[in-house]
């Protein structure tokens, strides 16, 4: 296929706006493809060269890409910028000004080009980028012009989840696209959708076989939530209850030399932890891979910090002196692989046994604080305790639950406290929308629209309008820095909403909310007809409470979630 080809399918994918006819126009685009392509293809759509959690970057801003243009239509920079500003961004132009060319770059001759562009770091870097990206350009026709600009500055966006994708694929490469679950499957297992679509070009058999490897992170398994001990009683049995700590969880990969670390996103961040890394490779020789939640303690005391702390350690350059006044330490509570065994399909027993004689208790680590629970008194004798200790709570897990990736169940249940009058847990929304304020507020983003995210649609479903709990910080400079570059026109494809605010965003900003009550909403589309016809379901009450960078859209709260919460609050 040539790159022109693929940049006409690109166009034709942004212009729809129904999930259906995106996978259908995914799936011809897919048909067309010759097998070597196809990974490189994938990697594309979601506007990258590399998957996600290697961490490569173009590291283009739109002011390089700018000069590139520039460069290759032998313009001049300034008189670029002012059509930037009429036509609304740098690929538009670019789609006006560059001539057509006959034929065309093949595609995978710009995949190496934009990965060679990608790669180069160092001294003198910006210069060759610059360099290679008017190179690139100058043989460019419009469109291909408009895709490139959008893929190097990161404006790519199409709406195209990976859950959609992963279904298009199954209907192009397995014939249904209710085939989805067995490539979710292999890409919950190595968050890598090039290699899931290496694998489903072998066929089903190749796919069903797919198994975690060392240094590819697993998408990581979450927790349902029930209100009280009698509710998770009622739905375990007797079980393990483990303290819930606060701090951040961290996926550990040890291959007998390197390690790699990532983040509930699937970011690495390896680099955040080397203290914790040292202390691990004096113990643990065998190659494993881990998931522990990391916290912050006091270095006086001993005592454990909340979650804001390990904040502390997100920085670019972590200096010895971070790294001493927040030292870590790790609470190991799965064991998911050991010196070439996988062990995520073994039940919680099974891999608890292993992951106690595998990890000893240490200054640094230890396994995280368990108990066998068997009555409604010993949970809650064991919750005040962790309650006590300065935990969030407990997460009980079902004795013969498997380490589901990537999925939220019942297998694993949390239990937090409460706040009186408030509802049971707090919510993490995604931002997809805002109305200008007034007063005081005017000039600023006066409230927020925030959405569920619903995985089997692939859809954000809108829940309440949040305007209080901003602080003067978050209104005049937080929320317009991060949500101004995420402005668009109409709403974003993904986003399913019958209100109309001022503004649209980008579906990707995350907030905690808390909230008093849950209500049936002719206005909001979460869970809509699934309690009544005719109704989603809204918040009452919400109040702002943290960003949530550690999530990505689409790890918000579901639909489903929020029905649940709904129904707890008459328990
Ligand atoms: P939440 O973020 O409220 O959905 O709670 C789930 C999170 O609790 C996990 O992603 C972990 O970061 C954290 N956590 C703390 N302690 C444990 C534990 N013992 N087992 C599993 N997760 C834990």
């Amino acid at each position: 296929m040539t790159f022109k080809r693929f940049a006409e399918h690109l166009a034709g994918i942004e212009a729809e706006s129904g999930r259906l006819e995106i996978i259908r126009r995914l799936s011809v685009l897919f048909a067309e493809l010759a097998p070597e392509e196809w990974p490189k293809a994938v990697l594309l759509l979601t506007g990258r060269v590399a998957p996600e959690f290697e961490g490569l970057e173009f590291g283009v801003a739109e002011k390089e890409a700018a000069k590139a243009l520039a460069m290759a239509l032998g313009r001049d920079e300034a008189e670029l910028w002012k059509e930037v500003r009429e036509l609304g961004d740098l690929g538009r132009v670019a789609e006006t000004e560059l001539p057509e060319h006959e034929g065309g770059l093949p595609l995978l001759a710009v995949y190496d080009q934009l990965r060679d562009l990608a790669e180069d770091a160092g001294p003198g870097s910006q210069l060759r980028k610059r360099e290679r990206l008017a190179d690139l350009l100058k043989s460019a026709s419009p469109l291909e012009g408009l895709y490139i600009l959008r893929i190097v500055t990161g404006r790519l966006r199409l709406g195209v989840g990976e859950a959609t994708i992963l279904e298009a694929m199954a209907q192009a490469l397995l014939g249904d696209r209710k085939k989805r679950p067995l490539l979710e499957r292999a890409y919950n297992l190595t968050s890598d959708l090039a290699y899931v679509a290496e694998l489903a070009l072998k066929g089903e058999e190749a796919l069903a076989h797919v198994q975690v490897q060392v240094g590819k992170p697993i998408r990581m398994m979450l927790a349902e939530r029930l209100p009280d001990a009698e509710a998770i009683l009622k739905k375990l049995g007797p079980h393990l209850a483990e303290y819930k700590y606060d701090g951040e969880r961290v996926q550990v990969h040890f291959d007998g030399e390197r390690f790699w670390v990532y983040s509930r996103r699937i970011e690495n961040i390896t680099h955040q932890y080397p203290d914790l890394l040292e202390a691990l490779r004096a113990h643990l020789k065998r190659p494993y891979i881990l998931e522990a939640e990391a916290v912050v303690y006091d270095p006086d005391t001993g005592e454990l910090l909340p979650f804001q702390y390990v904040l502390n350690r997100k920085v670019k350059h972590l200096t010895p002196e971070l790294i001493e006044r927040y030292p870590v330490k790790a609470f190991v509570f799965e064991l998911l692989y050991l010196d070439g065994e996988a062990l995520i399909d073994l039940p919680l027993t099974e891999r608890r046994k292993r992951l106690e004689a595998f990890v000893p208790k240490t200054e640094r680590f230890e396994p995280s604080e368990r108990r066998w629970i068997e009555s409604v008194e010993a949970l809650d004798a064991f919750f005040d305790l962790a309650l006590e200790v300065g935990d969030e709570g407990l997460m009980c897990k079902r004795p013969d639950g498997n380490y589901e990736a990537g999925k939220r169940g019942f297998k694993w249940v949390k239990y937090k406290r409460a706040a009186g009058g408030r509802l049971a847990d707090t919510l993490d929304l995604v931002v997809v929308g805002a109305w200008w304020g007034r007063g005081r507020r005017s000039g600023t983003y006066g409230s927020l629209l925030v959405a569920a995210y619903n995985p089997a649609e692939d859809r954000f479903e809108t829940v309440t309008k949040v305007g209080s709990g901003f602080t003067d910080e978050d209104l005049q400079k937080v929320l317009p820095e991060r949500l101004d570059p995420l402005r668009r026109g109409e709403p974003a494809p993904r986003v399913w909403a019958l209100l109309e605010p001022d503004v649209w965003f980008e579906p990707r900003l995350v907030i905690e909310v808390e909230a008093q009550e849950i209500t049936l909403s002719p206005n909001h589309t979460c869970a809509y007809g699934r309690v009544k016809e005719g109704r989603g379901l809204a918040l009452r009450f919400p109040r702002f409470l943290r960003y949530r960078d550690d999530k990505s859209p689409e790890e918000a709260t579901t639909p489903e979630e929020v029905v649940e919460l709904y129904r707890l609050q008459w328990k």
